[in-house]
C-alpha cells in the first residue's frame, strides 16, 4: 500500500503535499481510498483567504473512491466497493436520527478520519481515510469517480428542492446560474416545474437553457420582477430559489412570489446585515421562507441514485481535471470567477 499523500492548505494561497500516517480503522470503519475530489466553495474561500478555519487545513468533502479494507463489524460494505464518503454525520444525535443531519450536533467533533493536526472538512484531499460505514453511500461498479465526486453539491440541491416541495406545474425561479443554480434547474425540471432563470451572465444563461430552463431573464437589462409577473399572468412564482450571495437581491426575490409562494434562502450571504421583510405581506400572502444549507444522509443517497441513473448531466458541470501534483493550478482555476467544478485525481 502506498503512502498517504494529502493536499494541505498551509496558508493563504499556499498548498503543500504532505505525507500523513496511514489511518487505522476501528471495527465499524472502512479504509477508504479517494480517487476523485472536487474543489467546493469552502476550499476556494480558505485558499483565497476569504474564510479562515485555522491552518493547516485538510479539505475535500466532495469525493469518490473505493473501499480497500473493512472493520470486523462492518456488514454492508466489502473490499472493492465503490463509494462516496459524506460529511461527518455522527449518526447518534437527534438531528441525524430524524433526517435533519445538516444540523448534526457533532459533525465537527466527529472522530478524525486521519491523523492531522488542523481542521478537517471532509478530508478527501488525502489519499486514505478511515470512514465510519454509516457515512458512506455505495455507487455502481462502473461509476465515473469524477461525476460521483459531485454527489455532495447535487445532494445540497436535492435537499433544497425537497424542502421547497416543488410540485408538477409549479413555476420555479432560480436566481443565479452558478453550479448550484444549474443543479436546482435540472432537479426542478425533474420535479415537473416550469423553470425561469435570472442571471446576468450570458454564457451562464445559455448553459441554463441547456440544463433545461424554460426561460432566462437578464436582471441587468430588464426588470426581473416585472418579467416574472408577465410570464405568470401577473401571479408570480410558486417557488423562488436564491443561489447568489448578494443581500440586495432579497426585495426582488420576495417581489417575485405568488400567494403561498415559497422562498428558499439557498446561498450563504456576503453580509450578516438583516434584510427588511414586509411581515404584513408575508402574513397576508401566506409566504413561506425556507432556509437550507447542506445535505442530509438521505439527500446524499438520492443524489447518488440520480447520478447512477444518468438523470443529471454531471459532465456539464466539470470545468477541468488535474493530477495531485498540479493541485496549485487546480485551486487557482477553481478560485477564478465563473468556474464550474475543478476535479483533482488524488
Ligand atoms: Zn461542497
Ligand atoms: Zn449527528
Amino acid at each position: 500500500m502506498s503512502e498517504n499523500k494529502a493536499i494541505v492548505v498551509t496558508a493563504v494561497k499556499t498548498l503543500e503535499i504532505q505525507d500523513l500516517e496511514m489511518p487505522k480503522i476501528g471495527p465499524n470503519e472502512v479504509l477508504y481510498e479517494v480517487h476523485s475530489c472536487s474543489l467546493c466553495t469552502v476550499e476556494q474561500r480558505v485558499y483565497s483567504g476569504a474564510k479562515n478555519f485555522g491552518f493547516p487545513l485538510l479539505g475535500g468533502h466532495e469525493n469518490a473512491g473505493v473501499v480497500i479494507a473493512v472493520g470486523d463489524d462492518v456488514r454492508e460494505y466489502k473490499v472493492g466497493d465503490k463509494v462516496i464518503a459524506t460529511l461527518g454525520y455522527c449518526g447518534e444525535c437527534e438531528y441525524c436520527k430524524t433526517g435533519k443531519g445538516s444540523s448534526c450536533k457533532n459533525s465537527m467533533k466527529a472522530k478524525k478520519r486521519v491523523n492531522f493536526p488542523g481542521p478537517i472538512i471532509g478530508g478527501g484531499l488525502a489519499k486514505y481515510l478511515a470512514v465510519p460505514s454509516w457515512q458512506l453511500c455505495k455507487i455502481p461498479d462502473n461509476a465515473n469517480f469524477d461525476h460521483f465526486a459531485l454527489t455532495e453539491p447535487l445532494a445540497c440541491c436535492v435537499h433544497s428542492i425537497e424542502k421547497a416541495r416543488v410540485e408538477f406545474g409549479d413555476v420555479v425561479v432560480v436566481i443565479g446560474a452558478g453550479i448550484m443554480g444549474m443543479l436546482h434547474v435540472r432537479l426542478a425540471k425533474l420535479k415537473g416545474a416550469y423553470v425561469i432563470v435570472s442571471e446576468v451572465d450570458q454564457a451562464r444563461r445559455l448553459k441554463a437553457t441547456e440544463m433545461g430552463a424554460d426561460v432566462t431573464v437578464d436582471p441587468s437589462t430588464e426588470d426581473a420582477v416585472a418579467r416574472i409577473k408577465e410570464l405568470t399572468n401577473n401571479k408570480g412564482a410558486d417557488v423562488v430559489i436564491n443561489a447568489i450571495a448578494t443581500p440586495k437581491i432579497w426585495p426582488d426575490a420576495i417581489g417575485m412570489l405568488a400567494p403561498y409562494g415559497r422562498l428558499v434562502a439557498y446561498s450563504s450571504q456576503d453580509s450578516k446585515e438583516p434584510v427588511g421583510v414586509d411581515m404584513d405581506k408575508l402574513h397576508s400572502k401566506e409566504y413561506e421562507i425556507i432556509g437550507t444549507v447542506s445535505p442530509t444522509m438521505e439527500s446524499n443517497l438520492r443524489a447518488t441514485k440520480l447520478i447512477a441513473l444518468g438523470m443529471v448531466d454531471m459532465e456539464a458541470l466539470i470545468d477541468s481535471r488535474y493530477e495531485s501534483a498540479d493541485c496549485t493550478k487546480a485551486f487557482d482555476r477553481a478560485s477564478s470567477p465563473n468556474t464550474y467544478r475543478c476535479i483533482i485525481h488524488i
